[in-house]
């Protein structure tokens, strides 16, 4: 197998795009490795997939909306669609959230974001399977939507391999190799494999991955439960993604009557081994996602169960993810923390992040990404949890 420019542990979102724009960026021998037998068989396989642009800071609002428009522009810089659907975003919040979302607007629309704030004289009309009750706003972002995660890291991974990129899944990464202050390569079941950087996008076993060549990473593992269920004929949903920090839930269109039903931010966050935790959902968290759901969404009444599952959030001690190599330790970079909402920003993250490892150089603003931010004490603070 010889040596490589970079080998990228993981093939889910941010494994597969990291690789992609490696190689964009210029570098010749880029290797990932995937335990599992495909793109996106982890948690990325299992994410509601769910892109909006509304941030708190604007980093990530940058990279929402750089993400948002790769993500459109998929057919043709992938060769492929990511299933991506502009259907726009809802967001209904009671008086508690209004005067920082408000700030928050002002901030996106100096970025250029397009976003509306609706007022309760405005739900009849515009969301008329909205029960208003206690809503004080309703946040609209016509730009935004849903895409399908697995077809999105598919079409990275299908791209980098065209691309003359190599992958191998069933290929589980037993440690990384350092020597002094480098990280030098992977140790793979039929021994050492070196390379000039190892990028360490294992998601929620990334912590594990780091711990074996003494880094620390800063990672939970927690579980994350979702249910996909079927509205009956002739009772009007809405077509957009749609969430309400009232009820702390989500609801994501899959087409055909189907969505999926989820909990939000702030919700009871249960550190599991991410190699040992139960797949299936909860009966307590299955009704009590369908009844907030409800609640706001009541045409959801009746719905049948369609299918069920748990997975798992990687989760920072900000929620805002890691990205960028480490003071003091050359050939290794992070890219992990999705916690909970890394599918959306991946696209741009995993973009600048390649850029950063094949120049030396990024932004300060892209730099405060970095795992280096806990020392430093430069952590993000927003509307809380995955909300960001
Ligand atoms: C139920 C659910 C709903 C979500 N909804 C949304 C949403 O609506 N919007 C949004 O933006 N985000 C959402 N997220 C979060 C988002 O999906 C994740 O942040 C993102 O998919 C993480 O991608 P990743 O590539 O970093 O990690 P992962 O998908 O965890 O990929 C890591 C990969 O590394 C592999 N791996 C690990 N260790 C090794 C090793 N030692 N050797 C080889 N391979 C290894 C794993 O098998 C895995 O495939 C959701 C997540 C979940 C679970």
């Amino acid at each position: 197998m010889g040596t490589y420019d970079a080998i990228v542990v993981g093939c889910g979102i941010s494994g597969a795009a990291t690789a992609y724009h490696l190689r964009r960026e210029g570098l010749q021998r880029v290797l990932v490795i995937e335990k599992g037998p495909g793109p996106a068989c982890g948690p990325t396989g299992h994410s509601a997939g769910v892109v909006r642009m509304h941030y708190s800071h604007p980093i990530l609002v940058r990279m929402a909306m750089e993400s948002r428009e790769m993500f459109a522009a998929m057919p043709d810089m992938l060769g492929r669609d990511g299933g991506f659907r502009p259907t726009g975003w809802w967001l209904a919040m009671g008086d508690n959230m209004i005067a920082q979302v408000r700030a928050n607007l002002e901030m996106q629309r100096t970025e250029g974001l397009v976003t509306e704030l609706l007022g309760p004289e405005s739900l009849a009309d515009r969301s008329p399977w909205l029960n208003p009750e206690g809503v004080a706003g309703l946040l609209f972002e016509p730009g935004s939507g849903y895409a399908d995660p697995v077809q999105t890291t598919e079409a990275f991974a299908d791209a980098f391999a065209r691309e003359g990129g190599e992958i191998r899944f069933r290929t589980p990464c037993r440690a990384l190799v350092r020597r002094e202050d480098r990280i030098v390569g992977v140790l793979l079941d039929e021994g050492p494999v070196h390379a000039g950087v190892v990028v360490n996008a294992a998601g929620p076993w990334a912590r594990a991955l780091a711990a074996s060549a003494g880094i620390d990473v800063q990672l939970r593992a927690v579980r994350e439960q979702d249910a996909i269920w079927e509205v009956r004929a002739g009772r009007p949903m809405p077509e957009c993604s749609f969430s309400t920090t009232i009820e702390a839930a989500y609801c994501r269109p899959l087409g055909n009557g189907r969505f999926i039903l989820g909990l939000g931010f702030p919700k009871p966050y249960h550190d599991v081994d991410p190699n040992n935790y139960k797949t299936t959902i909860d009966d307590d968290i299955l009704s009590l996602s369908f009844e907030k759901n409800a609640a706001r969404l009541p045409n959801l009444n009746g719905a049948r169960l369609v299918g069920s599952y748990a997975s798992l959030y990687d989760v920072s001690v900000d929620f805002y993810p890691y990205a960028g190599p480490r003071a003091g330790l050359a050939g290794y970079a992070d890219c992990s923390g999705g916690s909970g909402h890394g599918f959306k920003i991946a696209p741009a993250i995993t973009r600048h992040l390649a850029r950063w490892i094949t120049t030396g150089k990024t932004t300060p603003e892209f730099a405060g990404l970095g795992h280096d931010r806990i020392a430093a004490g430069a952590l993000f603070a927003g509307l809380g949890g995955n909300r960001g």
